[in-house]
């Protein structure tokens, strides 16, 4: 009996005549009533059309209201994770990182203030000398800021007479530290004048082939300053993210909600911060909203992201105080054992999903936070409504983390630790009303610490220089994959039902790993 079969040309109008697509909608994969809280290992997003290549797929999103980032990346503001160096890069590849507040409040203003003075445009407050200060004065510059090209006025300061410059070339060979500058400095310069775009000075820098552009007034007192090497820094890193006029790299940093941390947040804001981030494992309290009221109030520009929320009730309390940016997470973090001690929690995926279907009516974008593993998980995460992903596990142990590598068994560690761990909530160097790690746990009070995260070590991962854009460049592919030029169109065609999703059973796990070996090479990228 021979069998009949439909003509290959009426495959799609068959296609449609099906009454639901393959696969789950969002919604559908989500349904706790059938499947409880689910995690990112517990579905996979199927497959859609090709029609780009992946180097065209926009990761452009937004991380709160106003601040919209080229790569969806950001470093958890954690003591082992981001300082000064990790948020520089971070920055530079087009993310942007939190620097922790588990230090006094001075420390963390220098950190912000290095961020934001290492790349410029016009260096509106250029550090001058006069000619009468010293060699020894310009080492000290190099010494504290990094930089040693120092425009030299009649009076030291900025808006007076430019009669010189000194670069390090003039100080490398110079071993008399008492010299005056006045004997060394170089008086015949190359100079702009006020009213000249960034884009003609920096022609004007290119040109003249000097590492530094001073830019005068009429009447040659100094206004401003150029540096050749930002020009290299804005070529080298094009997804960077900066502020658009001031082309300073963006940077944010964690704060408590204890009186004290306003005094922080005024050090942080003077040293040119971005973002607030309110660190706090249950951002639901009457301190948080307090606070973000209070801050919308002094400083109407900052951006704040407000958290750690998992439920929609948590969020909508945070929304209404005006929080711009929330933080999705309670327990899914790599060090974390909230959910052991405090039996409180949520399953990451459908925490990501139920609070950002939520914030997206009010045009609030989540950070999905804790348990991101690897760039699959980013994506889930992104599926699931998340603007971005913070990651602490990931980028510890990389070269721009804090801390000293050592050997242990012959593996090169560092180490990374849960900021409720005792560790962490022992130092003793933040605020007058406790660390930050004890506010981040409400433990300031307590007399017995209960630990809510532990203190380990992680595998040497090398620069975020490189595996940043590893993370970036293997988005792109599982976009293309899914069918999506980006970002924005991804979390569009997720809510439309046309992104499909599938449960994956503990079988699917095993299947979707490495199998079947005798032994095998794990290498990521190259
Ligand atoms: P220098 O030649 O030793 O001055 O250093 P570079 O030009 O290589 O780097 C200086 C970097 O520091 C640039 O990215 C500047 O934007 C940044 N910077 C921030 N503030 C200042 C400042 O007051 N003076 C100078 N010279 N650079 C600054
Ligand atoms: P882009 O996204 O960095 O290209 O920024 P824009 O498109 O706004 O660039 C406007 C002008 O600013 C161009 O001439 C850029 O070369 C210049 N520019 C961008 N970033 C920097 C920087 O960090 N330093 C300096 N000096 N110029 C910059
Ligand atoms: P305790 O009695 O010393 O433990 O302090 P409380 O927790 O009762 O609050 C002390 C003060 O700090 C009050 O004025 C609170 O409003 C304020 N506060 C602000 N943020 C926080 C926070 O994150 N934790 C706690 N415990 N208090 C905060
Ligand atoms: P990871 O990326 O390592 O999986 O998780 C990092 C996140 O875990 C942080 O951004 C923060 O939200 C959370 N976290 C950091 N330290 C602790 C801790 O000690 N306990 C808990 N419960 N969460 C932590």
């Amino acid at each position: 009996m021979s069998q009949t079969y439909l003509d290959p040309a009426q495959a799609l109008a068959a296609l449609a005549s099906y009454k639901s697509r393959d696969g789950l909608s969002v919604e559908e994969l989500l349904d706790e009533q059938l499947s409880g809280g689910l995690t990112y290992n517990d579905f996979l997003i199927l497959p859609g059309y090709i029609d780009f290549s992946a180097h065209l797929a926009s990761l452009e999103s937004k991380i709160t209201k106003k601040i919209t980032l080229r790569t969806p990346l950001m470093s958890s503001p954690m003591d082992t994770v981001t300082e000064t160096d990790m948020a520089i890069s971070m920055a530079l590849l087009g993310g942007i990182g939190i620097i922790h507040n588990n230090c006094a409040a001075e420390e963390q203003a220098a950190m912000v203030r290095k961020v934001k003075k290492f790349e410029n445009g016009f260096i509106v407050d250029p550090v001058a000398l006069s000619p009468n200060h010293t060699v020894a004065d310009v080492k000290a510059i190099k010494e504290k800021s990094g930089f040693c090209g120092i425009p030299i006025t009649e009076t030291g300061s900025m808006n007076a007479k430019l009669v010189g410059i000194v670069t390090a070339r003039d100080i490398q060979f110079h071993n008399d530290e008492s010299s005056p500058l006045k004997e060394i400095m170089t008086t015949d310069l190359v100079v702009a004048k006020t009213g000249v775009t960034l884009a003609e000075a920096n022609e004007i820098l290119k040109t003249s082939k000097k590492g530094k552009l001073p830019i005068v007034d009429e009447q040659g007192h100094l206004v401003s300053l150029l540096a050749r090497s930002d020009l290299l820094k804005n070529q080298e890193y094009p997804l960077a993210s900066k502020a658009r006029d001031s082309k300073q790299l963006l940077c944010g940093a964690a704060v408590g909600t204890r009186p004290d941390d306003r005094d922080r947040l005024a050090l942080l804001v003077d040293a040119g911060l971005d973002v607030v981030v309110l660190d706090s494992s249950q951002g639901n309290s009457i301190f948080q909203l307090d606070m973000i009221k209070w801050i919308k109030q002094t400083f109407p520009n900052l951006e704040v992201i407000a958290g750690n929320v998992v439920t929609r009730e948590q969020a909508a309390n945070l929304i209404a105080a005006g929080a711009d940016g929330l933080r999705i997470g309670m327990g899914s973090g790599s060090i974390c054992i909230t959910q052991e001690v405090m039996a409180c929690g949520r399953p990451q995926a459908t925490a990501v999903h139920r609070v950002s279907e939520f914030a997206r009516h009010f045009g609030v974008p989540t950070i999905a936070d804790g348990g991101i593993g690897n760039v699959g998980h980013i994506v889930k995460a992104i599926a699931l409504g998340a603007s971005a992903v913070m990651m602490g596990g990931m980028l510890a142990g990389t070269t721009e983390s804090p801390g000293e590598y050592f050997y242990h068994e012959g593996q090169r560690l560092k180490r990374y630790r849960g900021m409720g761990s005792i560790d962490a909530m022992s130092n003793k160097s933040a605020g007058k009303d406790g660390n930050a790690a004890t506010k981040r746990y409400f433990s300031e009070g307590d007399t017995v610490k209960v630990a809510q995260g532990v203190v380990g070590n992680v595998v040497d991962k090398g620069s975020v220089r490189k595996f940043i854009p590893y993370l970036i460049t293997g988005l792109q592919h599982s976009l293309q994959d899914i069918g999506c030029r980006s970002i924005a169109d991804f979390s569009q065609a997720v809510y439309d039902g046309v992104v499909r999703f599938e449960k994956r059973t503990a079988s699917a796990q095993l299947e979707g790993g490495v199998h079947g070996l005798h032994s095998y090479e794990k290498k990521l990228f190259q």
